[in-house]
């Protein structure tokens, strides 16, 4: 199992020794509904539910790595253990309570680097998933197959705009050294519809 050097490490057990190996083919970026520290995501993954990522990621941008991205972890329904033996690697990232709210400038960069260590790591390919197991980078809800119930609005549309116009594109710059995109400033954005789903549906549903 492979373990990022950027990222403190809380093991989570007894998940990271019993749950299955998987070749890491995706990396599928979430909102965590929480402005939580990596280590309270850490602490809800442990004491209140089975879900739980490879990653958590605080607004400060402090990452920390809860099981080895060679073994599946349950964020991402379908895309958790394919058939084939593939799966995604995933991260939750703190939010406000909607998952309405930008990534900080702290979190983008964070992302960033994980990206690319992701893909020097595991090979993970440059390119935003095409299909629901395309190897690729991608973000909750940009395939149904990725949600519990087939929907979800996780990132949220602020950091869905982030990941197209600035994390991906800067991941790709920084494997193959072309010019990054500029990093537009992260000023509150207005309120936007509501969410689809009920206060509090959102960990029921698996983030
Ligand atoms: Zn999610």
């Amino acid at each position: 199992m492979a373990w990022y050097p950027g990222a403190q490490k809380l093991e989570l057990q007894p998940e990271s020794n019993d749950q299955a190996a998987i070749i890491p083919t995706q990396f599928i970026m979430h909102s965590i509904a929480a402005p939580w520290t990596p280590r309270r995501t850490y602490e809800y993954w442990r004491d209140s539910t089975n879900l739980e990522s490879h990653f958590g990621l605080g607004y400060d941008g402090s990452i920390a790595q809860f099981i080895g991205t060679q073994t599946r972890a349950d964020a991402n329904y379908r895309a958790n253990l394919r058939p084939d033996g593939t799966g995604a690697v995933s991260i939750e990232t703190a939010s406000n309570n909607d998952a309405t709210d930008p990534w900080t400038d702290a979190q983008v960069e964070q992302l960033i680097r994980l990206g690319v260590w992701l893909h020097q790591t595991h090979g993970i390919q440059l390119r935003v998933c095409r299909t629901a197991s395309d190897p690729g980078f991608g973000y909750h809800r940009l395939h149904s197959d990725w949600a519990l119930g087939g929907s979800t609005d996780c990132p949220g549309n602020a950091r869905v705009s982030q990941f197209k116009n600035v994390i991906f594109p800067s991941i790709v710059a920084r494997v193959t050294g072309a010019q990054e995109p500029t990093t537009p400033p992260t000023t509150p954005t207005t309120p936007t519809a509501p969410s689809r789903r009920r206060p509090g549906a959102y960990r029921a549903i698996g983030v």
